[in-house]
């Protein structure tokens, strides 16, 4: 295994004499995932690459996610049925989180065994949160690289901040019964499969061999602490998406957008406060209010205001002046990707990270707790007067840009499967 470390180690540190395109085999991977947008949007990116390059990819994830997965040139695989994945509930607390995926891992990890011993992938690619493709990977010693759609928070970054270190001890003392239950089933599932399942503080870092991490080192906070197995790819954007065909009656000039993401996101009272705020702004007004809030509750609409579920936000955002978010490390990242500048209100967890971030970048502003349409109105109007913001906004797009996206993350990959290939030939 050492000897594996060092010789991916050292072809990393050779790369500029490998050209991952030279890649000389079609090779295999297999994606798992969570079902959440944000951590499947940028992999599908890079899946689309693999794909291009004529590698062969199997997607694990949830049925809603179906259409996209196969639109990306994978195959679609479903876990086996998940009737109890309640990842919206569980997710307003970080360790009940972690319980539930510990035990959807206990759940799937049997057929998944199956399933990976009879096809057997050159590379899992895991979402952080995907515990079970961490924990396939290590049952059956796979080559695994990890996919970070947030910032990396890890031992290292905490130690650095105290106020992170302040708000994991809350989430613990808010779940303590769940910490017993997660360590019940991470014992079971040594018991059951030999290999140590990962520990509480690797879900929310996982640390493999490779980590594709989808923002800039300049965004991440204390960036210069990752070494070259982290690989800040920047913004992985899906090229279909920013053309302007789904547009269908949304503005196509320039416009203020607000979106509090997929997850986090039934806040009529919010919606409404930034109808109010915006009431007199000469600029369309577009909304992404999420499944769970019924337009009707947000009062009357005026011509210019535009309500829906959920938005094609990429072609979105490339006419957008200044967009309310609600601090997704995706939304975020899109948003710079096209220079616009943010007034952040945060939910929770990463967001918090997030919005401090981008105020402490100069790249926007943050609210905090119960927001007024003054406050809303404010924040807005302070941050579309001073061309500072915008200034940074496009700074920090062009270090998401530089990142290399999906071509970088698959080349990364196919490094990754190369030094494997290399490895088992080695051993045969
Ligand atoms: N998104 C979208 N349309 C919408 C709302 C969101 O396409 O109406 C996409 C957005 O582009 C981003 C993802 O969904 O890629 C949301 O991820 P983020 O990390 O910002 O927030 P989350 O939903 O995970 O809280």
């Amino acid at each position: 295994m050492t000897a594996l470390i060092g010789i991916w180690r050292g072809s990393l540190e050779a790369r500029a004499g490998t050209s991952a395109r030279t890649l000389g085999h079609a090779a295999k991977f297999a994606f798992l995932n969570v079902p959440a947008h944000g951590h499947t949007n940028p992999t599908l990116a890079v899946v689309a690459e693999l794909a291009r390059r004529g590698h062969r990819i199997e997607y694990w994830s949830f049925e809603q996610f179906r259409a996209a997965v196969e639109r990306s040139g994978a195959r679609f695989r479903a876990y086996p049925d998940l009737p109890d994945y309640e990842a919206r509930q569980a997710a307003d607390n970080l360790i009940r989180l972690a319980r539930l995926l510990m035990e959807v891992t206990a759940r799937v990890l049997p057929a998944l065994i199956d399933a990976l011993t009879a096809d057997r992938p050159d590379v899992v690619v895991h979402d952080a949160l995907a515990v079970w493709g961490a924990y396939v990977a290590r049952v059956l010693h796979i080559p695994a690289a990890a996919s970070i759609s947030t910032f990396v928070i890890d031992d290292r970054v905490i130690r650095r901040d105290p106020a992170l270190l302040v708000y994991g001890l809350g989430q613990v003392a808010a779940a303590l019964p769940e910490v017993l239950a997660f360590e019940r089933v991470r014992r079971s599932l040594r018991r059951r499969f030999g290999a140590p399942p990962p520990r509480a503080g690797e879900i929310w870092s996982a640390r493999e061999r490779l980590n594709l991490v989808f923002t800039s080192r300049e965004l991440q906070p204390f960036g210069d602490l990752f070494d070259e197995t982290y690989a800040f790819v920047g913004a992985a954007l899906r090229q279909e998406q920013l053309s302007d065909t789904d547009l269908e009656g949304l503005p196509r000039g320039p416009l203020i957008y607000v979106s509090l993401g997929t997850l986090f996101n039934r806040r009529p009272e919010f919606f409404r406060a930034a109808i109010e705020a915006f009431a007199e702004r000469p600029e369309p007004l577009v909304l992404s209010v999420g499944d769970s809030v019924d337009s009707a509750s947000l009062g009357p609409l005026g011509p210019r205001v535009h309500v829906r579920a959920f938005v094609p936000q990429l072609a979105l955002l490339r006419r957008t002046t200044l967009f309310v978010t609600h601090g997704g490390m995706n939304s975020v990242n899109e948003a710079l990707y096209f220079g616009v500048p943010l007034v952040v209100y945060p939910q929770v967890h990463d967001q918090l990270i997030v919005a401090r971030r981008v105020a402490a970048l100069g790249a926007g502003r943050t609210l905090r707790a119960q927001v007024s349409a003054a406050d809303l109105r404010d924040a807005a109007t302070a941050v579309l007067m001073d061309p500072g913001y915008r200034r940074r906004a496009v700074e920090l797009g062009a270090t998401l840009q530089a990142g290399g996206g999906a071509d970088r993350a698959a080349d990364e990959l196919e490094r990754l499967a190369s030094v494997a290939t290399a490895a088992r030939e080695r051993t045969s």
